[in-house]
């Protein structure tokens, strides 16, 4: 699989991984084709994930700017169309209470503004997409964060009263606090669970038909979607970029970099050694008898996420299979080991061991894109006139759709909240050569944390 950090230019023209997205969502809209020739642009967009997407459509729709989007493969063949399609009221991995130790409540109180507008601007694109008959298969609300030992109870309750705290007056989302007895008997038997917080937002959908439905608002907002169109040459004549691909120039004034845990090796001075890509890695099971899911008491298709620090998540899909999810392999070279998915089958069989006997039919994996202070940054360089938004922690799906908007009102030069994710540029790594050291030796601590403390 490629790598990131190894391969320094991006895989080209790839079909979708064998995902469940790939295969239940039928047929992809119709993009504007590979870039043709020469042609002259007043923004370029790379990538065509959420964030760019969503980028081009703010673009179009709210400053009659038409972008064109360089995509090197499908769009939404990166994390957007890999990803388990929780929506979520954050994103990156600093926690609310992290937040307020840092910055105060009132900065706190501001990131969570824009990752609740990312939340809504993903149910606005949803019902706006309905016009093409797009469905992305919205499951019901709520959001069950899980003890997976007793002791993380009693943080999981702070947490919660921390943020009932802060939140108060401004925030929506109430919070249910539920035992172990209480998450068996109302949501699901899993052995794992030592009780649970409860958010009433937060919910499932297919995150494929999202990107899809983005791609074809933004089309008809006038922006241009250019799939097999990876750029591979990036240059500055006449104080214009020229972005090559394979089968054509684009010459930008400003260009929006989308590229996020897909970004090749040294593709630009600006993001060298500021991002981690990492595999996060999936598999959705064979379909559930109605026995099978009665044995697990699986009562609810809300998402569900556990408290180990190399977390696990999942939730029953609308066809009562289950996805699950966890970490992957380190390298790209080692992605398609199938020790990664049968691990978390191993896991998924320890919350149900009803399920001794079941299979897994789709695995895949991609890649998130970590940041060294954890949170996502979208920044402006001005000397460059490049834009990009980057560092999601492999929670993005909800909070790019704001990232792509944040971008676009950056580029249309309109003012945007004074917050860490839009002030500053992503931070570089120290000795980032050693990344994969680094991570290597998290994933061993996490493993000790996880298993004994
Ligand atoms: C297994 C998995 C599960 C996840 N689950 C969740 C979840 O449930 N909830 C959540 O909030 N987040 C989740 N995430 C993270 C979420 O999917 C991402 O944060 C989000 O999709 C990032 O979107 P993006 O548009 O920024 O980047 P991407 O969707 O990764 O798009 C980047 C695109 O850039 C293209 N590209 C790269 N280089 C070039 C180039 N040189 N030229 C042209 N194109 C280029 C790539 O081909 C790619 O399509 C998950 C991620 C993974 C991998």
């Amino acid at each position: 699989m490629y790598d990131p950090l190894i391969n320094s230019t991006i895989a080209y023209n790839e079909n979708y991984p064998n995902s469940y997205w790939a295969d239940i969502s039928g047929q992809a809209p119709t993009d504007n084709g590979s870039i043709n020739g020469d042609i002259d642009v007043d923004v370029a967009i790379i990538g065509a994930g959420y964030t760019g997407l969503s980028c081009a459509l703010s673009l179009a729709k709210d400053y009659g700017i038409h972008a064109h989007v360089l995509e090197a493969n499908k769009v939404a063949w990166g994390c957007s169309g890999r990803n388990a399609g929780f929506i979520l009221k954050s994103s990156g991995r600093k926690s609310y209470a992290t937040m307020v130790d840092h910055w105060g409540e009132e900065v706190m109180r501001g990131v969570y503004a824009e990752m609740e507008f990312g939340v809504n601007r993903v149910k606005s694109l949803v019902a706006q997409m309905s016009q093409f008959g797009v469905n992305c298969e919205r499951q019901s609300a709520g959001f069950l964060k899980v003890a997976h030992k007793p002791s993380m109870m009693k943080t999981l309750v702070a947490q919660a009263k921390l943020q009932q705290k802060t939140l108060a007056g401004i925030a929506t989302s109430e919070i249910d606090i539920l035992t172990a007895q209480q998450v068996r008997q109302h949501y699901m038997d899993d052995k794992n669970a030592y009780g649970a917080i409860r958010y009433h937002d937060g919910f499932g959908l297919n995150p494929l038909k999202l990107a899809w439905g983005y791609q074809q608002l933004a089309q008809q907002a006038g922006a241009k979607i250019h799939t097999s169109s990876p750029v591979i040459r990036w240059q500055k004549e006449n104080n214009r970029h020229v972005l090559q691909t394979p089968t054509g120039k684009v010459h930008a004034q400003k260009v929006v970099i989308a590229t996020n845990g897909y970004t090749p090796k040294n593709f630009h001075s600006l993001i060298n050694n500021r991002t981690l890509p990492v595999l996060s890695q999936i598999i959705v099971t064979e379909t559930l008898t109605a026995e099978q899911i009665a044995a697990c008491n699986f009562l609810t298709d809300n998402v569900v996420m556990d408290t180990r620090a190399l977390k696990y998540y999942y939730r029953k899909l609308p066809d009562n299979r289950i996805l699950f999810g966890g970490r992957g392999a380190i390298t790209g070279k080692g992605a398609e080991d199938p020790y990664y998915a049968d691990r978390l089958l191993a896991v998924l069989k320890t919350s149900f061991p009803v399920l001794a006997s079941i299979h897994y039919q789709y695995a895949w994996a991609g890649w998130i894109c970590m940041s060294l202070d954890d949170i996502p940054h979208i920044h402006h360089d001005e000397n460059e006139d490049v834009f990009y938004a980057m560092g999601y922690c492999g929670s993005g799906v909800s909070f790019s759709a704001q990232a792509g908007k944040r971008l676009a009102d950056k580029v249309a030069e309109q003012a945007i909240p004074n917050l860490p994710l839009y002030q500053k540029p992503l931070p570089k790594f120290p000795l980032a050569p050693l990344r994969r050291l680094g991570q290597w030796g998290y994933f061993h601590y996490g493993k000790i944390k996880d298993s004994y403390f």
